[in-house]
């Protein structure tokens, strides 16, 4: 849908590109951007576990039905930690051997 702006459920042509999805914590006055995942950022002093978010989300949606798909803006930097974030495919290639 981003790329042809045609909507796959009701094949309407009428889309908005949104560009940030608001996120708010426990006040609606602070308004953040929506990300997709928590990561694990290390610990803290007294062994607290220190969090972070990766993978800033966008949106187009359809004008006339309201699906709406979401992209992460940044894929290539959500860390894969193999515990909340698996990574799935292909090694990546590690020398000069093919
Ligand atoms: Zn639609």
């Amino acid at each position: 849908m981003r790329k042809t702006g045609i909507c796959p459920k009701c094949n309407h042509d009428h889309t908005l590109l949104v560009d940030r999805l608001a996120d708010t914590g426990d006040y609606d006055t602070v308004i953040r951007d929506m990300h997709l995942a928590i990561v694990h950022k290390g610990e803290g002093w007294f062994g607290d576990e220190k969090l972070g978010r990766a993978g800033q989300l966008s949106a187009v949606v359809c004008r006339a039905c309201g699906f709406t798909e979401l992209y992460v803006k940044d894929p290539e930097r959500i860390p894969a930690d193999g515990n909340t974030i698996v990574e799935r495919g292909p090694a990546p290639s590690t020398g000069p051997h093919r």
